[in-house]
């Protein structure tokens, strides 16, 4: 195997990448199968990216783990057995550390290591990459494996450094194990990481309360243990398996497994007596919302749902207030990352779990001992921020990065990300980004997303130094066309439904424009445009 070694600063590298998760560990073996030179700089202490930071309790894949696991290594396929359906953060971090083992990764990596800005010399054709602790390197191409979810959000709230007791952010866990027995805890948010660790928390904290601003949507994860003639099943078809997903819409083969997973049916719930639905609704659970055709797709139908969703609520929460503050109202099911749950519901019917809804009692400021909402003070010993992320563009934009004449990227992307196919961004010449803005990223099985684009770059690279090239930029209007058509395909669709308030719109973050940001047009015509782009010789690209 061709190794290559991270040299001291100021070297020169074929490539420069940042992050070492899932997508960076991809990159080392593609791109040590090129033979090039290069380094991945990763400002934790090992590899994992999400499922390194992300260790709180409750931290799974919510969707069938078989599925969200690399595909390139064949052998890995059929010798790793999945304990679990959704497998839990400690089994993903585990492959992924086998991954590194198996391939000598952390060869190439360093850790520790923050990149702080990247500036490109038009000169030279090269980018001059430099930490945060001013150490420099120099490389022909920068690669941006930064994630989508990884720079944690810590709401501006008032009072927030004046807490003495403990604070954690979901996304920033601490690695020991934190013991939350006789605790009193409080936790802030109620998104997809709250709704996984709030059940785990309770199940040890003498006490906690759930700070609510919006409700949430979520559905039963139908994670189980998997048993051995599943795994065989799963390892005799992983080939089509792999296939299916290449080319479907969200990057899942659903191969029918678990309820949620169901494709959505052809059925109408417009069409549907309130019998049908109610029957259903009792007979299938929650899932059975997701399966009628015109409720992603017509706000009136999804109203139907939504109400249908409210009920079964009242049926399942003991105290009628709880469940009136839990109920989610005025957005459509559908319009945010759909979330999964383990007993989230049944966690509030325990006597030590209370929830604020901060949308009759709001937040006023945080201090010494917790939180004062409007109707008084809550003390607790451990505050935790499930308060989410700067998703997509935040990571981008931690680094200051500066392309063609001086052409700053945050400036550029001051009202929103532009870049064409997620890949690149005009003026910013041998700058690629995995899963960028633009890209199928966060709406798709990501391990399905991430090796797409980890291969396209790969090729491209090997095409250009095949034909003496040095440089590719995107071309200007190749990138308008494209932001053009990414809000076209959304447009309409519940992920834009102007009640919708999700991360993918941006605004979760104050200040930041609301702007659609992933590809919602499918993973399967995704790829055949990429491929389509390169082998048209990289249309819409200009290679010098
Ligand atoms: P990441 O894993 O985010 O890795 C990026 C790395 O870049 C990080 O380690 C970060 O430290 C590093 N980095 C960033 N900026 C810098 C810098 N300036 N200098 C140095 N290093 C830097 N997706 C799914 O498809 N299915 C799931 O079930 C699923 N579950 C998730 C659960 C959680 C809790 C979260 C937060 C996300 C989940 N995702 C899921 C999305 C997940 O992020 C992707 O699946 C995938 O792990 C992303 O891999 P990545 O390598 O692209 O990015
Ligand atoms: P999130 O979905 O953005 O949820 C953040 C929560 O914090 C929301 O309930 C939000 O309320 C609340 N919040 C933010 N600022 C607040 C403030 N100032 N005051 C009160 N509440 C505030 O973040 P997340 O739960 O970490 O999930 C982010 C994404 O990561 C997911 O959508 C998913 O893609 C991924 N993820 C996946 C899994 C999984 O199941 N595998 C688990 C965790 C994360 P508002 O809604 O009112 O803003």
């Amino acid at each position: 195997m061709n190794k290559s070694n991270p040299k001291t600063s100021s070297d020169n590298y074929d490539v420069v990448v940042v992050g070492a998760g899932f997508s960076g560990m991809y990159l080392v073996k593609k791109l040590r199968d090129l033979g090039l030179n290069f380094v991945i700089l990763e400002q934790g202490g090992d590899v994992g990216g999400t499922w390194y930071w992300n260790r709180y309790p409750g931290a799974r894949c919510d969707i069938p783990t078989v599925e969200y696991s690399y595909s390139f290594d064949k052998e890995l396929e059929q010798s790793w057995d999945w304990e679990e359906l959704m497998a839990a953060q400690p089994e993903i971090l585990t492959y992924a550390n086998q991954v590194a083992d198996n391939y000598d990764l952390r060869d190439a990596m360093r850790f520790n290591t923050r990149v702080a800005s990247a500036d490109f010399d038009e000169n030279e054709n090269s980018w001059t990459v430099v930490t945060d602790t001013g150490d420099e390197y120099l490389a022909r191409y920068f690669i941006m494996a930064t994630g989508c979810l990884s720079v944690p959000n810590w709401p501006d709230i008032e009072g927030r450094e004046d807490y003495a007791g403990r604070t954690i952010h979901t996304g920033l866990w601490p690695h020991e194990k934190v013991d939350f027995t006789g605790l009193r805890v409080g936790i802030i948010g109620t998104g997809s990481s709250a709704v996984q660790s709030i059940p785990e928390i309770a199940a040890t904290a003498k006490q906690l309360k759930v700070f609510q601003r919006t409700p949430v949507y979520t559905f039963p994860a139908g994670n189980h243990p998997l048993d051995d003639d599943f795994r065989a099943d799963i390892k005799a078809r992983y080939e089509d398996i792999r296939e299916t997903q290449r080319g479907s819409l969200g990057g899942m083969a659903m191969f029918g497994v678990m309820g949620r997973l169901q494709e959505v049916g052809t059925e109408k719930i417009a069409d549907c007596s309130e019998e049908e639905r109610e029957r259903r609704l009792v007979e299938e659970g929650l899932p059975s919302l997701r399966r009628y055709a015109d409720v992603g797709l017509d706000l009136e139908a999804n109203e139907l749902a939504c109400d249908l969703y409210r009920r079964h609520i009242a049926d399942i929460i003991d105290d009628p207030e709880t469940a009136k503050a839990l109920m989610p109202r005025g957005y459509p099911m559908g319009c945010k990352r759909q979330v999964v749950d383990i007993g989230y519901y049944e966690a509030f019917n325990r006597d030590n779990v209370s929830l604020i809804d901060l949308r009759e009692d709001p937040i006023e400021r945080i201090n010494e001992s917790g939180v004062c909402t409007a109707s008084g003070q809550h003390d607790v010993d451990v505050l935790i921020y499930a308060t989410g992320f700067d998703a997509m563009t935040g990571a981008i934009n931690n680094v200051s990065i500066t392309g063609r004449s001086g052409t700053k990227l945050k400036d550029k992307w001051e009202n929103g990300p532009r870049s064409y196919l997620g890949l690149q961004i005009a003026g910013f010449p041998n700058l690629f980004t995995v899963t960028g803005p633009g890209s199928p990223s966060v709406l798709s099985n990501m391990l399905v997303s991430i090796e797409q684009h980890c291969d396209w770059i790969t090729d491209c690279i090997h095409h250009l130094n095949s034909n003496g090239l040095n440089t590719i930029e995107a071309e200007q209007q190749a990138e308008d066309q494209w932001v053009k058509h990414v809000f076209e395909v959304a447009d309409g669709t519940m992920l834009t439904a102007p009640s919708c308030s999700s991360w993918y719109l941006g605004v979760n973050i104050p200040g930041k424009p609301r702007v659609f940001m992933p590809y919602v047009g499918g993973v399967g015509n995704y790829r055949a445009k990429c491929s389509s782009v390169a082998a048209n010789g990289y249309e819409g690209f200009k290679l010098g």
